[in-house]
């Protein structure tokens, strides 16, 4: 259906959904594409693609997309449509009164894992330079800001250490709280064939999902614990791994900080953190977790590759630090076929983190803090730039509620369907005084706004995206702005009309700035990705070639550091009234809250959330497969449509968040990770009742 003809040329890019990144040939007819062919020379697909990057492009040119910025006093004024001219200066009067009225920080902004590196690179340059404080943070806040933190903190960069291709050479797949079918499926054939070709696989996942037993694919352990106990089952495989003797010593002795292994190696062998100990919190047989964690330690080269699954909890960044721990407890680091994998879910979700969209970061994961740092970013900005972190978006959202902070820039995110507990998120959107939105269509967000500015879609941009594997990929225009003008010049015209003068002549321009202020983009080009067709990060004087596998000699912070990690539960429970666990997660057609399937042809496989159940769940509640069910929690409640199945056990229930209609984030909690306030989505207790809804 999507097929039109005869292609007049071609322009390849890069995918704008998920975090694999694959390349794409757009064949066109003038401007408009007939078809997008995976495109074989692609660094992360070579040649493959799935559902999503394949056929559901048509969002770009859908009639919903808004065309020209409008304004309006108040929200509950109808939008006027105005020049680009008249809706920046407003925007940027009204940003200035309410600085004005309220002080300098009471404005900030959210940058998008959507947009491109160019993008997200001006935006923060704008809040810290013309806002004047560093209340800037990204919607990777509510994905992987875990990953950050805990990677940071145990090998000192906060990315992932491998490159797909690396899969290839695993002997030992361990996937936790991720679900690559669905999620990343071009990754997911290439780590399927691998386990064809007979490495061993083991699964940590509340849902039985698809590669726990596909064609020709079956996991050797499906660790099927309980939702929120993913520590509890890492450091029990730790455990094991330490009381049995498993360490990989010369590995741990060369190239980890000895103290810090001699601390952890003592808190882990504790007879507390034993399979057996753990079994009721876990709910995993103790010999299952006895023969991961030896098939781990001693079955070759190991790889660890883990999604939201991991992050999203209220032990997220624990999670991630102790996923390090084993990898590093094994000597799984540093060469191919094994490492820590974050796999992201936004297409720039890696990119948007290295971009310094973080509010106590600069580009590179400097700290706003570090003298020296602040010093170079001053004299390029011509600027003075604020030592204290600003506000993350939860505190954000908590500050307008209690009326301090009053105005917002977003771009590119939905935050009223994505973020978590939306009747605290409504009220503070309902709190500000000046509420700017910059994408393509009215979103749940926009109804608060009292400016839209109309943004671009990935087949209007020029610029990069980085994904999961830190491979920076061209981003090709394969068409004009269809709203007549950049995303990147919008934003620097507004931090313009604010005083602060910014412009750039074009986006590889502003990919010069970012290559001369982030070491580990020191040699990025334009030119040079248009020679070469892409290159992963760091790539520098000390690797020009780039870096496909990251702490070969030595971690980036000298020496790896063993953290401990200790078990929290949860705060949230179940109890009579709640008596379910609800986690969340995605299917292959759709992507995130369906801002751009959902406009697709791609509607035709789902149209709407499912909430899967346990047929033992179900039948006490007189629940029939395909009913309507009331869902509800302490946060909200909400209807989804009920799939009777054994994919997730009894006492647990899933459903997706890519449509607005049944709002999954109604329900879910403000619970968050305790470093880095990453929302816990994965745990929410409700109780699921027959709906009186016809
Ligand atoms: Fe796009 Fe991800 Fe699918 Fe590749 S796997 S085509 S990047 S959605």
């Amino acid at each position: 259906v999507v097929e039109h003809g005869q292609p007049e040329h071609s322009v390849v890019t890069t995918c704008a959904y998920c975090g694999v990144g694959c390349s794409f040939k757009a064949e066109m007819q003038g401007e408009r594409v007939v078809r997008m062919m995976p495109y074989k020379d692609g660094g992360a697909n070579e040649g493959h693609s799935c559902v999503k990057g394949r056929f559901a492009f048509g969002y770009a040119t859908h009639k919903d997309r808004v065309m020209n910025p409008m304004i309006r006093e108040k929200i509950t004024d109808p939008w006027r449509e105005v020049s680009w001219d008249e809706a920046i200066q407003y925007a940027a009067d009204r940003f200035k009164a309410v600085q004005a009225k309220y002080g300098k920080g009471s404005i900030g902004g959210i940058t998008s894992s959507r947009t491109t590196n160019e993008e997200v690179y001006v935006v923060q340059r704008m809040i810290r330079a013309a806002f004047g404080n560093n209340n800037v943070d990204t919607c990777a806040r509510v994905c992987h800001s875990p990953t950050g933190y805990g990677l940071k903190q145990t090998f000192g960069e906060s990315a992932g250490t491998q490159d797909f291709k690396s899969v290839d050479l695993s002997d030992v797949i361990m996937v936790i709280g991720a679900n690559p079918t669905d999620a990343h499926p071009v990754f997911a054939s290439r780590m399927k064939k691998r386990l064809r070709e007979g490495a061993k696989l083991i699964v940590v996942d509340p849902r039985r999902i698809d590669i726990v037993k596909s064609p020709h694919v079956s996991s050797d352990y499906h660790l099927q614990l309980q939702p929120s106990t993913n520590v509890a089952v890492l450091n029990a495989m730790s455990h094991v791994v330490v009381t049995e003797h498993l360490v990989d010593r010369s590995f741990v002795a060369a190239r980890c900080d000895k103290d810090a292994f001699a601390r952890w190696e003592k808190f882990i062998a504790n007879p507390k953190h034993s399979p057996e100990a753990l079994e009721a919190v876990t709910g995993v047989p103790a010999e299952e977790i006895r023969g991961a964690a030896r098939l781990f330690a001693t079955g070759g080269n190991a790889a660890i590759y883990y999604g939201l699954g991991v992050t999203e909890h209220s032990q997220g960044s624990t999670t991630v630090m102790a996923i390090a721990n084993l990898a590093m407890a094994t000597g799984n680091i540093g060469r191919e076929g094994v490492g820590v994998n974050p796999l992201r879910g936004q297409n720039n979700v890696q990119g948007s983190c290295d971009m310094g969209s973080f509010p106590h970061e600069y580009p590179g994961y400097r700290h706003v803090s570090d003298e020296a740092t602040r010093r170079l970013f001053e004299k390029e900005w011509k600027v003075k730039l604020d030592p204290e972190p600003g506000l993350r978006i939860p505190n954000m959202f908590d500050e307008a509620s209690a009326g301090t902070f009053k105005g917002l820039f977003v771009q590119g995110e939905d935050i009223a369907q994505s973020d978590p507990n939306t009747s605290h998120v409504e009220h503070a959107l309902e709190s500000l005084e000046c509420l700017i939105v910059q994408d393509l269509f009215l979103n749940e967000t926009a109804a608060f706004a009292h400016v839209f500015f109309p943004g671009t879609s990935f087949l209007e941009k020029d610029g990069t995206f980085t994904n999961a594997e830190r491979r920076v990929n061209r981003v090709r225009p394969v068409m004009r702005e269809k709203q007549g003008m950049a995303e990147w010049e919008i934003v620097c015209r507004l931090a313009t009309a604010m005083g602060y003068p910014m412009m750039y002549t074009s986006a590889a321009a502003i990919m010069d700035e970012i290559a001369h202020m982030t070491p580990t983009f020191k040699n990025i080009s334009f030119k040079m990705l248009d020679e070469r067709g892409s290159v992963q990060w760091p790539c520098n004087d000390d690797a020009p070639e780039g870096t496909p596998v990251m702490h070969i000699d030595e971690f980036t912070r000298g020496k790896g550091r063993f953290m401990l990690t200790e078990f929290v539960p949860t705060p949230e429970r179940s109890n009579s009234r709640f008596p379910l666990i609800l986690t969340t997660g995605r299917i292959l057609s759709q992507y995130n809250v369906g801002a751009q399937t959902r406009r697709t042809e791609n509607v035709v496989f789902h149209d709407e959330d499912i909430l899967e159940m346990h047929a033992s769940d179900a039948e006490v509640r007189g629940i029939k497969d395909g009913s309507l069910t009331s869902v509800t929690s302490r946060a909200g409640g909400t209807t989804l449509r009920v799939k009777i199945t054994d994919r997730v056990p009894p006492g647990v229930v899933h459903t997706t968040f890519h449509f607005p209609i049944s709002g999954a984030n109604v329900i879910t909690t403000e619970n968050s990770d305790w470093a880095t306030n990453c929302p816990e989505y994965k745990v929410t207790a409700v109780q699921v009742t027959p709906s009186n809804r016809p």
